[in-house]
């Protein structure tokens, strides 16, 4: 596979601990000026980032197989987006879409409709955030549909704003103490193949939520069902095959919206557009964000146009939303995911990543399921022999990774499993070495 991004040396080097001492005299700054409560997962602080190596400020190179959680599919700076960031800043940074319009985010508008699942008529609104653009979604979905009720999943994760904290189901540390929530939001049981019982198929999830619904909510309230097709940080939880298909049927049968999250697993994440072309699933509204504009902030609401043009006008915007820069930004990132397929290095980097986490979870019974597609896999960390989740193996491997200059994340409900969600133009050499490195931590436990 080719990378992008040549200038910056693809490898991984430590030339102090981590993190080196100019990395915590930054700290010590940050923590007299930076608020306590916006953590970091590893205090590096970077001077250079693109391809697959972030540079900090003590000279280390480090690999990353987090990619700023999942943002920079094309790289932090590749030289196509670099050069449109460039030449939008130097005609204007801003006018606010709402006053006097622009070409480039009506670009991204023709781009996503184009490119998200299915071939009805649509419209698209932008946002900065993908928070934003999950409450944007329930906005229109409860607008067009004049009901109130919106029902979520067990494991869901959708953003850390007021109603998207409620959207949210893990409680620590995004909910703690930040209530009370907006209501009408249900939860409703995921499909979650590894601890679902033996053999339950995807229909019998469908089911099972299904029941809740009708039981719990009643469609005469339901709005939409909002669901990530591949959870993120709930721990990269794919349902079973079937279970998104019957959802969707339900839903349209009943007239309740489905909007899918796609935040984390769009743009050539899952090695598909979107995760939901894999069974063909055809979302009403779908949210958008992370790897769509390369590092710049955009976010997008894209929909069935009736369900999109009912809002009043004035109804939806914000003074930032569809900034010209990061319009600029998507459409490169677009084009270089198009030009350079993205989607297949996704698949790729899938068929170098899983043997790997085969082989240790093999040599060492402490992987109990290894699941994701793409460039978005997880090991989820048990009690060897048992299902009991195992967050300290999944910490102290995340340790290892960081101490070698291996970026890392961890996520999911019980914090026992390590996500990697490389940019997609990572080398293959660098993609194996991180791996190494951590295998190697697993294999040590
Ligand atoms: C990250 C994420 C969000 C929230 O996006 P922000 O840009 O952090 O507000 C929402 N949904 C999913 C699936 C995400 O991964």
């Amino acid at each position: 596979m080719t990378t992008t991004e040549t200038a910056l040396p693809q490898r991984r080097e430590l030339r102090t601990a981590i993190p080196g001492p100019q990395s915590q005299a930054l700290h010590a700054r940050r923590a007299a000026s930076v608020s306590a409560g916006v953590a970091s997962t590893l205090p590096v602080y970077v001077a250079d980032a693109g391809g697959g190596v972030i540079v900090d400020v003590d000279g280390n190179s480090l690999i990353d197989l987090g990619s700023g959680i999942a943002v920079t599919s094309v790289g932090n700076r590749d030289p196509r987006v670099v050069a449109a960031v460039q030449d939008a800043v130097a005609h204007f940074t801003h006018t606010c879409f709402m006053v006097t319009p622009y070409e480039s985010y009506v670009a991204v508008a023709e781009k996503v409709n184009e490119l998200t699942p299915g071939g009805h008529t649509k419209r698209t609104a932008l946002f900065n955030s993908g928070s934003e653009a999950v409450e944007n979604a329930v906005k229109i979905a409860r607008f067009a549909t004049g009901k109130p009720a919106v029902v979520v999943f067990d494991h869901a994760y959708h953003g850390r704003t007021n109603l998207t904290m409620a959207l949210t189901a893990k409680v620590a540390p995004y909910k703690k103490g930040f209530g009370p929530f907006a209501g009408e939001i249900y939860r409703a049981p995921m499909s979650y193949p590894f601890r679902d019982p033996e053999g339950y198929s995807g229909k019998e999830a469908a089911q099972r939520a299904i029941s809740m619904m009708t039981t719990q909510v009643g469609v005469d309230q339901l709005a939409a069902v909002l669901i990530e097709p591949v959870q993120g940080e709930g721990g990269f939880i794919e349902p079973a095959d079937g279970f998104l298909p019957a959802l969707s049927e339900w839903c349209t049968a009943n007239g309740v919206l489905l909007i899918a999250d796609e935040i984390q697993s769009g743009f050539c994440r899952t090695g598909d557009w979107f995760a939901c072309d894999r069974e063909g699933v055809v979302p009403d509204l779908v949210t958008m964000a992370k790897g769509m504009a390369g590092g710049m902030p955009l976010a997008a609401v894209t929909g069935r146009a009736e369900l999109m043009d009912a809002v009043h006008p004035g109804g939806l915007g914000g003074t930032y939303g569809g900034n010209p820069i990061a319009c600029a930004a998507a459409l490169a990132t677009i084009e270089t995911m198009q030009q350079d397929n993205l989607n297949a290095a996704a698949r790729h980097i899938e068929q170098i990543i899983l043997p790997a986490l085969r082989e240790v979870a093999e040599k060492t019974g402490r992987i109990g399921d290894i699941r994701g597609r793409g460039a978005m896999i997880a090991a989820e960390f048990v009690t060897p022999g048992t299902k009991d989740p195992d967050a300290a193996a999944a910490g102290a491997v995340a340790k290892a990774c960081h101490a070698q200059g291996v970026v890392v994340l961890t996520c999911g409900t019980y914090g026992n499993v390590i996500r990697l969600l490389p940019p997609l133009v990572i080398g293959d050499d660098l993609l194996r070495e991180g791996l190494g490195v951590l295998t190697a931590a697993i294999e040590a436990l």
